[in-house]
């Protein structure tokens, strides 16, 4: 049986006829760019999050720079973000001029708020808390700390649409929360997107000036800003999906219970969701000192497995210039060695999920 990590094709089969109504209903309307798909899809994610303001941009990436730009946060600025963050997080602060700050990791996977203020210093403007694999930051903590200190919060939501922490929705606690919909993310398009939630209505204006070039009156430029729109067909198809994304992290929360019960290997240690919070299961993510070796055992049974993700934002080349070395962020460049990302996406089958945990529990170190 193979088993690939993520069957974007079953998630879409899901909902086929919806999608494929609503992609024709927007081709016929000849009206492509910032019209009534993505007004509407802004208020109805709005609505969904309780958040007042949403602007649909070009994708995730643009939310996190645009979000750290617009908050006048650039060159000589701090921004204090995890360790173990997807690359992205870490250009969003280095695109806008500032400087990344790393603080490790918790056992949830996400910024431990313990270590949080010894990494602020007078030049720290922000903290960028993100919510990987659909799990929540300790957002009281966060808040708390920001608060004290005088601190912006940029929330990077990208792997968690629909996620609560003290059930409020996350996204809506710092000053802006940013969104990518990426096809495999929570609320995926079938393109790139992405969108920042946000309770202040000068800001939100700023964000449409900025995606439109700059430009809130047609032809007249405001300011130097970029062309991040997010498009009619994929707002159409995302608000489609919105209206089946508690169905589906329901069922991703089934899928979740399943591999919890499931796995028994004494090799692996199973993820677990911080208290008073939920997950999205944006991915399933497992440690194992044998992960290499798991891996690879997985995949001669045609079991895909990814890895979130291999070299830690510190180590990478791209981030060569800011001279870490290895040793520097330890509990991060552990993650980088032991996680492994298991089958995760609406419309697994129980029998493929079962093949799995077999397949996981009949594994062991040293023997094929
Ligand atoms: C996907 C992702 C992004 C970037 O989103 P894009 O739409 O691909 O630019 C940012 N942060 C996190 C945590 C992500 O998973």
């Amino acid at each position: 049986m193979k088993i690939i990590p993520n069957n974007l094709k079953r998630m879409y089969d899901l909902y086929a006829p919806e999608y494929e109504q609503k992609a024709l209903e927007v081709l016929r309307s000849g009206w492509y760019i910032l019209g009534r798909e993505v007004e509407l899809f802004e208020k109805e994610f709005a609505a969904y999050t309780g958040a007042k303001y949403c602007v649909g941009l070009a994708n995730g990436l643009d939310a996190l720079w645009m979000s750290v730009h617009l908050l006048d946060i650039g060159p000589g600025d701090e921004v204090i973000v995890c360790s173990n963050a997807y690359i992205a997080c870490v250009m969003g602060i280095t695109k806008a001029g500032a400087t990344p700050v790393f603080v490790e990791p918790d056992a949830y996977d996400n910024l431990d708020a313990e270590k949080l203020e010894a990494a602020i210093t007078p030049r720290t403007k922000a903290i960028m808390p993100v919510h990987l694999y659909g799990m929540s930051c300790d957002m009281g903590r966060v808040m708390e700390i920001a608060r004290k200190h005088g601190l912006r919060v940029i929330e990077d939501c990208a792997q968690a649409h629909g996620t609560h922490f003290h059930e409020k929705t996350l996204g809506t606690f710092g000053d802006v929360g940013c969104f990518s919909f990426y096809p495999t993310k929570g609320l995926g398009a079938f393109g790139d997107g992405g969108c920042i939630l946000t309770d202040d209505e000068a800001l939100a204006e700023k964000f449409r000036t900025f995606r439109n070039y700059g430009s809130s009156v047609r032809y007249h430029f405001d300011v130097v800003g970029a062309n991040s729109r997010l498009d009619e067909l994929q707002a159409g198809l995302l608000r489609v999906k919105l209206t089946h994304l508690d169905e589906m992290n329901e069922e991703r929360n089934q899928i979740a219970a399943r591999y919890l019960t499931g796995i028994t290997n004494p090799r692996v240690r199973l993820p677990c969701i911080r208290p008073d919070s939920d997950s999205t299961w944006h991915q399933f993510v497992i440690h194992t000192d044998v992960r290499d070796e798991l891996a690879a055992f997985l995949a001669r049974r045609e079991i895909g497995t990814v890895i979130h993700y291999p070299i830690p934002p510190h180590l990478s080349k791209a981030y060569a210039y800011l001279g870490y070395r290895r040793g520097d962020f330890p509990i991060a460049e552990r993650c980088a060695d032991e996680v492994l990302s298991l089958p995760m996406y609406n419309g697994i089958t129980r029998e493929e999920q079962d093949f799995v945990i077999d397949a996981i529990n009949a594994f062991a170190p040293g023997r094929d």
